[in-house]
Formats: structure tokens, C-alpha cells, sequence
């Protein structure tokens, strides 16, 4: 089967919700892909910050092939050794409290958001509310979708749940203002990923950690897309002055496989009580397996460093070509803003046909995740490859 061919069966089979690039990829190996046709590329995308630890990572394949064999499935009524150590190395490693397993992000946040909701029904809350930023994305299921403006305001997909606000990216004052005695959580992501890779300041993340402390709400980060080493620490939040109550995690957590975790604080913990919430697949043996083999690679302080390094050799380069104003983010989660009047689609068609796969989340960005184990040379392939497609659109 070809790629036509593929194209005809989508069409006829999918719902259109994707509007795919026309590139069908068979085989993956660390960071490069290679598409039907034997063409490799360079892969900077990453499955969108999921396949951190490179594509077919060994370690991976056999934790997953090794638990294929044994055992597959059994539900949530039986214990099973992988989910039980995978929560005992996520509760330790961030916030020390419990975790409930889940199979992709916006259903991590699921469970915060039920979690926040509880949490303020318990303080006398009739109406709880939770605030998140403009420009947040936290997922599509609705309670997750209600705490993304940019999406909840689809006029098609209403009516929305209510409780959810958000306030202006960045502005502690309108945070502060937003979070009063109804206000079950803050839900934010400490850096903005799908609007195109803005950081949150240290004097917004402050002010939502006191905003929280002072009315008695829950301050919820999602690490979704910026946890699992993405930004140089294990979690985003151990490099700014705030700790959350409840973290959420997805993506890189299970090196391809699916699987979101949502990770409390030991208060934050107890909120929820048998019957509240389930999940039939979630925290399954062979995605945890995946995920404690992601985790042995990725807990580690010599990637981690690596991380910040490579992130800043990458950051450095790019500032260094014509076309581009400016790079933001942390670690190999970068956002590379393009010079005025640069069309980003462009550019990232360009740099698709050239071999190196980018994203291009807005029209003025190009969203950079490639795995955290890229090498020097193919940070200076990808640069090298970046520039020349910014001086074939300048010669159009
Ligand atoms: N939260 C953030 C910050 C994300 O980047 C994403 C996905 O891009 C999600 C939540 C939703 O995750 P999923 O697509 O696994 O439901």
C-alpha cells in the first residue's frame, strides 16, 4: 500500500479531525525516521515531546517485549508489580504523596480537576471554580477541554462544564484577582507547549502559589508535554521557587506507550475515595513497564545535564541565523520565534522536504522537542538544516 492509497483510506474511513503532512513513516531509530520510501529524517518532534528517550529505545522495547510475554492485561481489581513500583517512583520523585494512573494526558487532568472539585466541596465550596490562562492547553475530554479557552469556546462543542476561568498569560495581578473563596485550583502549564512555548515567570508561578495558599485552593501543573526531563529536570517546577499540589504527566512518561499519571501532594492525596474515579486500561502492566524503563533512563543527573547543555548549544546556534528574533523555553523545549513577516508553515513544509521534522504551532513559530538523547551532530544537522530552508524562503 502506498501513500495514495493510505490517503484514499483516510478519507474514506477517518474522522477529519487531523490534517496530516503527506509523509507515511515505517521505522525509527533514536532521533531519526525513515518514510516508506527509505528517506531518513531527523526527527525534532519527537511523537510531540512523547518519544524522549529516542524511537525503539532498547531499554524500552525489552521492558515492553519482556511483559508482552509474560502478561498483558488483568484490570484495576488486581494488584500488578509494574504500576505499583511506577507509582512509588513518580510519588518519589516529585511530591511524595499517591498517584492514579490514567491513558493520556487530558485524562491526568481529569482526575486533578475531580481532585480540586472534592478538594473545595470539603472547605464548604458550592460552586467550585478553576482558573487557567489564556492560551492553556490541557487536553480535549470536557472538563479538561472547559480549562482551555482557546478550544472551549468552539460554539459547535458546547455546552461547556461550568467552573472554569482564565485570566490573561502571565499577569500575576489578573491571577491574583481571578482566585478567591470559590476557587477549587489553579490549573496552569509552567511552559505553555501547543500555544507555542512560553514560559511562565517566577513572579506568576509565586504569586498562583499564594493566591493558592491564601484561599485554600489547589495549585495543579501540568507537566504534561514539560515533564519527564523535557526542560533539563526531572519535573519543570524543581527550576522555578514553586512546588505544586497536584502534578499531572503524560506524553515521555511512557516512551510511546500510553499512559498519564496524576501525582498528589500527601494532603491532596486523600482527597479521592473508592468509587470517585477508574480507569480500566490505566497504569496497565505493559505501559508501566515502559514507563520504569523510560524513567531509569531519564532520572538520571548525567541526561539531565546533558539536557541543559545540548538545550543551550541548540538555543545559542539558532539565535545565530538571519530569520530568527528570538528562542524561547527551557532545556530541548524550544519555541523559535521567525523575524516578521516569515511564514512558520512555510518554512516547517521546507524543512520537512530538507529531512528534519518540526512543528509549527503557531504562524511565527517552530516548535522544537527533539529526544533528550540527540547527539551535538545532529543538533548542528538540525541547525544547519534550519538555516538553509530560512535562506531558500528568503530567495522566494
Ligand atoms: N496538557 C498539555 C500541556 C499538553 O501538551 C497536552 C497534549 O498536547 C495535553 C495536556 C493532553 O494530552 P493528551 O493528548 O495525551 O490527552
Amino acid at each position: 500500500m502506498n501513500l495514495t492509497d493510505l490517503q484514499a483510506l483516510e478519507e474514506r474511513y477517518l474522522m477529519r479531525t487531523y490534517r496530516r503532512a503527506p509523509v507515511e513513516f515505517v521505522r525509527g531509530e533514536g532521533a531519526l525516521l525513515w518514510d516508506a520510501e527509505g528517506k531518513e529524517y531527523l526527527d525534532f518532534l519527537g511523537g510531540i515531546s512523547v518519544c524522549s528517550v529516542g524511537h525503539c529505545n532498547p531499554e524500552v522495547v525489552e521492558a515492553v517485549r519482556e511483559q508482552a510475554g509474560r502478561l498483558m492485561h488483568t484490570s484495576n481489581l488486581f494488584y500488578t508489580e509494574p504500576m505499583v513500583r511506577l507509582a512509588e517512583r513518580l510519588a518519589e520523585s516529585s511530591l511524595g504523596g499517591r498517584v492514579f494512573f490514567s491513558n493520556s494526558g487530558t485524562e491526568a487532568n481529569e482526575c486533578a480537576i475531580k481532585i480540586a472539585r472534592k478538594h473545595a466541596h470539603r472547605r464548604g465550596v458550592e460552586a467550585p471554580e478553576i482558573v487557567s490562562f489564556e492560551r492553556d492547553f490541557h487536553g480535549r475530554t470536557y472538563g479538561s477541554l472547559a480549562a482551555t479557552p482557546g478550544l472551549a469556546s468552539n460554539p459547535g462543542l458546547g455546552p461547556m462544564l461550568p467552573g472554569f476561568r482564565s485570566v490573561p498569560f502571565d499577569d500575576p495581578a489578573a491571577l491574583r484577582a481571578a482566585v478567591g473563596e470559590s476557587t477549587a485550583a489553579v490549573l496552569i502549564e509552567p511552559i505553555q507547549g501547543e500555544a507555542g512555548i512560553y514560559p511562565l515567570g517566577d513572579a506568576t508561578l509565586l504569586a498562583a502559589r499564594q493566591a493558592c495558599d491564601e484561599s485554600g485552593a489547589l495549585l495543579i501543573l501540568d507537566e504534561i508535554q514539560t515533564g519527564i526531563g523535557r526542560t533539563g529536570s526531572l519535573w519543570a517546577y524543581e527550576q522555578t521557587p514553586v512546588r505544586p499540589d497536584v502534578l499531572t504527566s503524560a506524553k515521555a512518561l511512557g516512551g510511546g506507550m500510553p499512559i498519564g499519571a496524576c501525582i498528589a501532594s500527601p494532603e491532596a492525596s486523600e482527597v479521592l475515595e473508592p468509587g470517585d474515579h477508574g480507569s480500566t486500561f490505566a497504569g496497565g502492566l505493559l505501559a508501566s513497564a515502559a514507563a520504569l524503563a523510560v524513567l531509569e533512563i531519564v532520572d538520571d543527573p548525567v541526561l539531565l545535564r546533558r539536557v541543559r547543555e545540548v538545550g543551550g548549544q541548540l538555543r545559542d546556534s539558532l539565535l545565530g541565523l538571519d530569520g530568527v528574533d528570538e528562542v524561547r523555553g527551557r532545556g530541548l523545549m524550544l519555541g523559535v520565534g521567525l523575524a516578521a513577516g516569515i511564514d512558520a508553515a512555510a518554512v516547517g513544509s521546507g524543512l520537512l522536504e530538507r529531512g528534519l521534522i518540526v512543528n509549527v504551532p503557531e504562524p511565527g513559530t517552530l516548535r522544537l522537542l527533539p529526544p533528550l538523547t540527540v547527539d551535538s551532530d545532529q543538533v548542528e544537522r538540525a541547525v544547519a538544516t534550519i538555516e538553509a530552508a530560512l535562506l531558500s524562503y528568503a530567495a522566494q
